[in-house]
């Protein structure tokens, strides 16, 4: 029922005491490897909540790409379409500083060879989709492809992250375009318009372009959906929670409120659901590992 298209890669996590200068060893404590990237991310947290989910991603034939696949098929994702060879796995290199400061470098890896091509094989699985989930740790022609390959009714959800400038056919078939505060004033900034200052204005604006609906996510405060359908921009607040680590949240949102969509809710139904799930993924350690379960958020 949902299809996710995107990144998989492998986080691999040392702590360090400080950073090395240009030149300089450091040494750093034991080596975490995580599964991560925005599509196995999405992917995993929908399934966890119950949803049928396929992914449609490429990994390297390799241990970091054979992480992935277990993560996925211990969620309960269909693999099927994950694509296998032709680079390395995508990888995050990531240090952390005792303050909590993260640097990442990511080298991209198998990524970047999910081509539109690669979406064009695939539309059997398209044509069975109710909601294709997709962001931009792919290469943005293969997102392009995979907007013009929906079958009708089909619904695209984006989350344009990292942001990027998308093409105006790209933008008219989200709907919604899911953004944080940082994605929305990027898209903006791109199509050349003043922001403003509030998510009301920022969602206005960003309908202004093509868009059928629009998510801000607010972090704590939740989100502000908004329809060009009717309505003005609505306001869904977020349960209040202890934050431990809010990585991967963003994510859990995400996969949330398209599986809801998917199963015929409105924005506003969607939504609310998908704020209790990028809280309860905010209450524990890591993106995948801090998925819950449907009943972990009381929901049927
Ligand atoms: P991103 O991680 O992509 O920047 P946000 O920070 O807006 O996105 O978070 C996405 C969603 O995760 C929010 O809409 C909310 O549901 C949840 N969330 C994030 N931080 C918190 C928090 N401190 N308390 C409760 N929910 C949170």
């Amino acid at each position: 029922d949902l299809v996710v298209v995107g990144s998989a890669n492998a986080d691999l996590v040392v702590g360090v005491e400080r950073r090395p200068a240009p030149g300089e060893t450091v040494l750093g404590s034991d080596l975490v490897v995580h599964p991560g990237g925005k599509g196995a991310n999405q992917a995993v947290a929908a399934a966890r909540l119950g949803a049928r989910t396929a992914l449609l991603a490429r990994v390297g034939d390799d241990a970091h790409g054979r992480l992935l696949l277990g993560s996925q098929r211990e969620a309960g994702v269909d693999t099927g379409p994950v694509l296998v060879g032709g680079a390395p796995t995508g990888v995050a290199l990531i240090t952390v500083d005792p303050s909590g400061d993260n640097s990442i470098v990511v080298s991209p890896g198998a990524n970047a060879r999910l081509t539109p091509q690669d979406i064009r094989a695939a539309a059997p699985l398209f044509a069975a989709a109710r909601v294709v989930s997709v962001q931009l740790e792919i290469p943005l022609d293969t997102v392009a492809e995979t907007a013009r390959a929906l079958a009708p009714g089909t619904r695209l959800v984006l989350n344009p992250s990292p942001p990027a400038p998308l093409p105006a056919d790209v933008l008219a078939a989200c709907d919604p375009l899911v953004v944080n505060e940082h994605e929305a004033r990027y898209i903006l900034g791109i199509l050349g318009q003043e922001a403003g200052d509030t998510p009301e204005e920022w969602a206005g604006a960003l309908l202004g372009h093509g868009p059928r609906s629009v998510v801000v996510t607010l972090g704590a405060e939740g989100a502000l959906i908004a329809d060009s359908r009717g309505g003005g921009g609505v306001r869904v607040p977020s349960p209040k929670v202890e934050a431990v680590d809010t990585t991967g949240a963003g994510d859990a949102f995400t996969a949330a409120l398209a599986w809801r969509l998917g199963r015929g809710e409105s924005l506003e139904e969607a939504a609310a659901f998908a704020v209790r799930v990028g809280a309860a993924a905010v209450t524990r350690e890591g993106a995948q590992a801090s998925y819950p379960t449907a009943e972990e958020v009381g929901a049927p």
